[in-house]
């Protein structure tokens, strides 16, 4: 059975466990969780990470600190996972669908000046399978707009848009590291971003509404209830495993792109025939090599592909239904202009088993099954 995912372990994961709980410091913000921040802020040049339960929870943040109310409009793709749309449905905003590009999947970027109303709050660029978003194209329609721009970087942790890491160029970046993402702590995320301005905010929504995260640092005597908050910061247990991998990223971030780059050249025949498409990297953009997807001519050949695969003890997946036929997607907003491509390409499109480990010889079946089904 060659499993579509499989979490991260690098091997380190129980120690670090091990050592949290014999320091006697298993809630939030201790030791592996400043390891883990400091290391996303030094290596994403990102002045300030904040550890969340989930990216669900750092897009809730988000759509806090970025002001969205009821009756704000945010811009984004119906091509994505619900929690994007969540955050800002929560804040009683209308969610404003534009369609994606196809070779990309990413949102249109030439088609989300024309849905901007005065009601617009922000635009939600979605870095789909950890290919960038034209960012510049979106950063420059934000300001001329006055507009926040609010990463889903789900997808996007330690892949770039033109030398800068994804989740660190809009105004607040959004990660995930759920187990099913390059890096992972079982549930868990960061609310990454640059300005000053935002961080006591941002540290205080975190933390129940109190100015605990002042109080650790020594700067007040005691903490108090300052303003509304929840509670997003994960265990240190969670950070324990986390770190483990973030010690080792370029090393699973390189098995990764060899699994990326096998299926890529080996299935590069199949593109040349006609019979699959496989995924486009525009210039700007280096990615982490977070999934591997191949497109079908149409939707019964890509459920025949599958069958095929499953007979074989290899699974594979396909996702999001888009938000705007969903029926929650209905009610909370609607799409502008026409759906050329988010639904047709999201019909077609398939993921290939890949994660941290996966082995060659089982990456080599997956290309000779995929192979075999479109000779019979
Ligand atoms: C995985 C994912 C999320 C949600 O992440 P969680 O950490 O599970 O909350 C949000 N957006 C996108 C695009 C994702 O892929």
């Amino acid at each position: 059975m060659i499993g579509f995912n499989v979490p991260p372990f690098t091997g380190k994961e129980f120690e670090y466990m091990q050592e949290a709980v014999a320091s006697r410091k298993i809630s939030g913000d201790g030791k592996f969780t400043r390891y883990c921040s400091d290391w996303m802020a030094q290596r994403f040049q990102v002045k300030h990470v904040l550890l969340t339960t989930s990216c669900t929870h750092a897009l809730e943040m988000a759509a806090h600190l970025a002001g969205v109310k009821e009756g704000d409009e945010v811009i984004l793709p119906s091509y994505t996972f619900c929690s994007t749309a969540d955050a800002f449905v929560q804040r009683g905003a209308t969610l404003v669908f534009v369609d994606i590009d196809p070779r990309t999947m990413n949102i249109d970027e030439t088609l989300i000046e024309d849905a901007i109303t005065d009601r617009t709050r922000a635009i939600l660029p979605v870095h789909y399978a950890g290919v960038a978003c034209e960012m510049d194209t979106i950063m420059d329609i934000a300001r001329r707009h006055h507009l926040q721009v609010v990463e889903d970087a789900a997808q996007g942790v330690d892949a770039y848009y033109k030398g800068r890491a994804l989740g660190t160029i809009g105004d607040f970046g959004c990660y995930s590291f759920h187990e099913t993402k390059n890096f992972s702590m079982g549930e868990g995320g960061a609310l990454v971003f640059q300005s000053d301005e935002s961080k006591e905010a941002a540290e205080i929504l975190r933390e129940k509404g109190t100015n605990r995260s002042k109080f650790f640092r020594g700067q007040i005597d005691k903490y108090t209830w300052v303003n509304y908050g929840s509670s997003y910061l994960p265990s240190d247990l969670n950070a324990a495993y986390l770190w483990a991998q973030l010690e080792l990223a370029d090393a699973i971030d390189a098995d990764r792109m060899e699994t990326y780059e096998f299926y890529h050249k080996e299935l590069k025949d199949l593109a040349d025939q006609g019979c699959i498409e496989q995924p486009f990297v525009p210039d700007y953009a280096a990615h982490n090599a977070h999934m591997y997807y191949i497109k079908l001519a149409d939707e019964p050949t890509r459920a025949a592909l599958i069958r095929y695969l499953k007979e074989r003890g290899i699974s594979t997946v396909f996702h999001y239904v888009p938000l705007h036929s969903a029926p929650a997607g209905q009610r909370f907003g609607r799409f502008h202009g026409e759906d050329r491509f988010t639904t047709k390409e999201s019909e077609r499109l398939l993921r290939l088993p890949m994660y941290y480990g996966l082995r060659p010889e089982d990456r080599a079946r997956v290309v000779e099954e995929i192979h075999s089904f479109f000779r019979q």
